[in-house]
């Protein structure tokens, strides 16, 4: 990207979308079917939000992979945090992580019922809240990738009170996209990656794609322009038979990634198998706690047991949906018995989730 496209704001310029789409249109005519994957919630917002999708050739289709951390937290881990908030114990959470389903009921439910559960802006403050309530025992439930876990591990590895600790369910976006690699039936050609995972990975985690699976990948950013341009560069790939790994954003994405953020997480963090909704159990996919911060981990400090339960139930497709195998239409439950006023799945709560994203911009 030369320097003066950069300076125009090239990513927020409609005659700059109107001559990448040509440019997709041609390359287009002398490409087969494509299939192109993203796996980030807020792609498949701009996407869906700015009709991207309405813009490209027929035979160029781009999906919904895995993007939304709060869809894939499995029912089990929900069932957690109400079963210790049901036990007296204060949950503290973001706010998209209320309504997600566990296997019986939600922390939305278990609120309603008298439980101590609380909506925090920020980690510290629900460290601040377990330090002004010495007597009582907090929990914060820890969700994200790549982007949200250092500050988990930074405020793990800090100063924390004695009554306070983490549920983590933080998960990896690198085996997820390996994962969909193998499903079959799914047939990807391209994957367009997270812009803001890869701020703190930098580019090698994805070069297993381009090395191993010949998968022209590119990391790209958030506006419409940066979408369309990755979605460009890798027709432009596929037009010579080429798989290369690629950074649309280089604006904000350096190939190192951030490393101070990757160090603290290795500092806090053992990787390790974890489960995801509707997907079912990944190696190297999760993070825990290390042993000498077991104190704040709470399913030690608490011995809690993870009791496998149903992810999805009945009727929802969220387990389609999260592959990109189908999309939220296609569900027949999608705006009649599951709205985003009262959700049956996952994928239908957080403002990252495709179904939510879908149903509030698609009409
Ligand atoms: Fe599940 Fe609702 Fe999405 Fe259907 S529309 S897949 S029920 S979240």
């Amino acid at each position: 990207m030369t320097q003066p496209i950069a300076e125009s704001h090239w990513f927020r310029n409609p005659t700059t979308a109107q001559n990448i789409t040509q440019k997709i249109r041609e390359i287009a005519t002398k490409l087969e079917q494509v299939k192109i994957c993203h796996v980030c919630g807020t792609h498949e917002w701009t996407i869906t939000h700015f009709g991207l999708r309405s813009l490209l050739p027929s035979n160029i289709e781009v999906i919904a992979g895995p993007g939304c951390p709060v869809c894939i937290v499995p029912a089990a881990e929900i069932d957690e945090a109400i079963q210790l908030a049901i036990e007296g114990k204060v949950i503290t959470c973001f706010g998209d992580i209320l309504r997600v389903p566990g296997s019986t009921s939600s922390l939305m439910e278990t609120k309603a019922s008298g439980a101590d559960v609380r909506i925090v802006y920020a980690v510290s403050d629900a460290i601040e809240m377990a330090k002004k309530e010495p007597t009582k025992e907090f929990i914060f439930s820890a969700v994200g990738f790549e982007t949200t876990a250092p500050i988990t591990a930074l405020e793990a590895l800090g100063d924390l009170p004695k009554n306070f600790s983490f549920l983590v369910s933080h998960r990896l976006i690198p085996p997820a996209m390996e994962l969909l690699l193998g499903i079959e039936g799914l047939q990807i050609d391209g994957f367009i990656a997270p812009g803001h995972v890869s701020t703190i990975i930098g580019l090698k985690p994805y070069e297993l794609f381009t090395k191993i699976y010949r998968m022209p990948t590119v990391v790209a950013g958030f506006e419409p322009n940066d979408v369309l341009m990755a979605i460009y560069m890798i027709l432009r790939q596929h037009s010579v038979s080429d798989a290369q790994l690629e950074n649309e954003y280089i604006r904000v994405v350096k190939p190192e990634g951030n490393k101070k953020a990757r160090e603290v997480i290795q500092r806090a963090f053992t990787i390790t198998a974890g489960n995801w909704r509707g997907i079912g159990r990944l190696d190297n996919s999760a993070l825990q706690l290390k042993d000498k911060l077991a104190q704040y981990d709470a399913r030690k400090k608490y011995s809690l047991k993870l009791v496998q339960c149903q992810d999805i139930h009945t009727g929802c497709q969220c387990h389609q949906v999260i592959i990109g195998k189908i999309n939220p239409s296609q569900c027949g439950l999608f705006l009649k018995a599951c709205t985003p006023a009262r959700p049956v799945g996952a994928c239908m709560v957080s403002s990252e989730g495709t179904c939510r994203v879908w149903a509030k911009n698609v009409s």
